[in-house]
């Protein structure tokens, strides 16, 4: 390994990444740093991951910028300037392409390739990796920088091939301009993206139906231009605030004190969460420290978001239906908006609950459903991701003797740590099932994973150790630890896609690690101190 094993020739390297997002970006600036050789492989033509794919109108970071952004370097940070409070998607991706330029990354990364199949070599002791357009790769090393939210959920309406009309997903949403002026649209899904980009389509097209299955807590943005003297100001505190951010639950704000919603009488509960809807963003969720620990405090946040609904929404039969009644606040992931609500008192949208009219089929000019027949020229589906695991397991990942990821996770996803799977060797997750992920500021638990991984193989390099692999019996006590701490929590109340609940025969078992990202990096760094507890090493013979 290092300067000798560098050199590589016949797509041989000491790493192979798979994904350029923000995770497979971290990864190969990091591996390069440490003298390791690397290839990233990614299926798209440029980096970016999720702000490469989720181009639909209206999509931006629902953390703020300050925040949602790299903070492994004081240079990089200082050398970006984001114009607004929640930076919209072309802003993101252009601050990953620079990035990808400043870290000259591009010379590295194969793109417009898909990894369609990994198998571990046990007589070799590495990876081989099968592309879509017919070359292997081989890397000692295998590292999923795949995402968490990058395989969309498949729409299984009957007749959709019959369409004649435009189809779009939003998480492919197309390269060019796409504008609904003068056109009819339906557009299916009210999570994040739907919510994002309904109020843009509202503004273009001559009319705009939504077909919505579960309503969403929504929470206002409040964007505003980002004042050039105090985003510059921020420069100055970043990375300090970057670090205590690494030690709070979600990975960005610091640790304020909340307090339990039952030691405020009512009207001092009401003017609290006045407080923190009116700065916008997801402060709401946090207004009470057991909002996620008990139903009595949740409702009294939920049914604060539910009477905002009622007052945003003129019409008392639509507000009903929008306002969620069918699950705790923030188990479902809440979004946040910028004149969402308000959309449903224009004229040119309607609101179709699917629980009273269901959607029967795609029809050649539309939608049908038990009672009527939508004609659209524009179908959207903005129904949400195979979370999580989808990317992984629709990779055929074969460990050793050929058992492959998708036996092993027939039941659910098994992880040590969301970083490691036992029965496959010299293989890493970033922020996979079992870390905290998708329930923090993702640019954080990113960078823990990537130093935490990259630590881990200086560490084999110094070691003369070959392979490290994931011991069974630490693994499975990390799979009950994640689900223990899940069950003294509301999440499982909801059919979330926390816990695979959106894709239909997925095993409902929680995904993400709940204790939060500080707690969390305390012990992957304790397993790391206890001389990587918990994994199996074998020396380089
Ligand atoms: P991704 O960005 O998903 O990148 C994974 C890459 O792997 C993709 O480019 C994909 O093409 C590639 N890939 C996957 N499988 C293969 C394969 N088999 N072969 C080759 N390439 C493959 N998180 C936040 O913290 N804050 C936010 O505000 C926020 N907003 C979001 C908005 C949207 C619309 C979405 C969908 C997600 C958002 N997220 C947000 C989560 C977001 O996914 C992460 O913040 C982060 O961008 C993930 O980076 P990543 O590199 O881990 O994964
Ligand atoms: P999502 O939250 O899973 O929402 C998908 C929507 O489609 C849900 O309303 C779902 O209803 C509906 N749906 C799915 N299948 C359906 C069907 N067969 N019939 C009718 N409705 C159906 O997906 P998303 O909006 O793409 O967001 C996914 C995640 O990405 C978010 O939770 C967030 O983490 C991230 N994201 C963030 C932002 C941001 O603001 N920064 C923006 C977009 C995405 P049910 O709820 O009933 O399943």
């Amino acid at each position: 390994m290092g300067e000798q094993q560098s050199k590589n020739s016949n797509n041989d390297f000491d790493v192979i990444v798979v994904g350029a997002g923000f995770g497979g970006m971290y990864m190969l600036h990091k591996l390069r740093e440490q003298g390791f050789s690397a290839k990233v492989i990614e299926a798209g033509d440029g980096v970016g991951g999720t702000w490469y794919w989720n181009r639909y109108p209206g999509a931006r970071c629902d953390i703020e910028s300050l925040d949602y952004q790299f903070g492994f370097s004081d240079e990089i940070q200082r050398g970006w300037s984001w114009t607004e409070r929640f930076s919209a998607q072309p802003e993101i991706l252009r601050y990953a392409q620079w990035v990808s330029e400043k870290l000259d990354l591009l010379k590295d990364i194969q793109f417009k390739t898909r990894v369609i199949q990994t198998n571990f070599n046990e007589q070799k002791n590495n990876w081989s990796i099968e592309t879509d357009t017919g070359e292997t790769y081989t890397g000692k090393y295998c590292v999923m920088a795949t995402g968490c939210l990058s395989m969309p959920r498949a729409p299984d309406f009957d007749g959709l091939d019959s369409f004649k009309g435009n189809v779009y997903f939003t998480a492919q949403w197309p390269h060019e301009e796409v504008d609904f002026s003068g056109q009819t649209v339906a557009v299916i899904g009210t999570g994040s993206s739907g919510i994002q980009s309904i109020p843009i389509f509202a503004s273009q097209a001559d009319h705009v139906t939504v077909f919505q299955r579960t309503p969403n807590f929504s929470l206002p943005a409040y964007n505003k231009p980002l004042e050039a003297g105090a985003a510059e100001a921020h420069k100055d505190k970043f990375m300090a605030l970057r670090r205590e951010a690494r030690e709070v639950g979600v990975g960005f704000g610091n640790a304020a004190e909340a307090k339990p919603a039952a030691q405020y009488n009512k009207e001092e509960a009401a003017s609290h969460l006045e407080e923190v809807w009116k700065v916008g963003g997801l402060g709401v969720l946090s207004a009470f420290s057991d909002m996620v620990l008990s139903n009595e405090s949740n409702d009294v946040a939920a049914e604060f978001i539910r009477d905002k609904i009622r007052g945003m929404v003129d019409d008392p039969v639509i507000a009903e239906k929008l306002a969620p009644k069918s699950y705790p606040l923030g188990t479902k992931r809440p979004c946040v908006d910028t004149g969402y609500f308000d959309v449903y008192n224009r004229d040119n949208v309607s609101l179709i609950d699917i629980n009273d009219d269901a959607i029967e089929s795609i029809t050649a000019t539309g939608i049908k459903t038990a009672g009527n027949e939508y004609t659209v020229d524009n179908i959207v589906f903005a129904t949400g991701f195979d979370a999580m695991t989808g990317a992984l397991l629709k990779m055929d990942i074969r460990g050793r003797d050929g058992y492959t990821l998708n036996q092993k996770w027939e039941e659910g996803a098994r992880t040590y740590l969301g970083l490691s799977m036992a029965g496959f060797p010299n293989l890493f997750t970033v922020t996979g099932p079992g870390s905290p992920s998708v329930l923090s500021n993702m640019i954080v638990s990113i960078e823990q994973h990537v130093e935490w991984i990259v630590d881990c193989l200086k560490h084999m390099r110094e070691n003369n150790i070959d392979s490290i692999e994931a011991d069974t019996q630490a693994e499975s006590d990390w799979v009950a630890h994640v689900n223990q701490l899940a069950d003294l929590t509301l999440f499982p109340q909801a059919n979330s896609w926390y816990i695979g609940a959106n894709i239909p025969g997925k095993p409902r078992v929680f995904m993400p690690y709940i204790g939060g990202v500080g707690a969390y990096a305390q012990k992957c760094n304790q397993v790391a101190a206890d001389g990587y507890d918990g994994f199996k090493f074998s020396e380089v013979s």
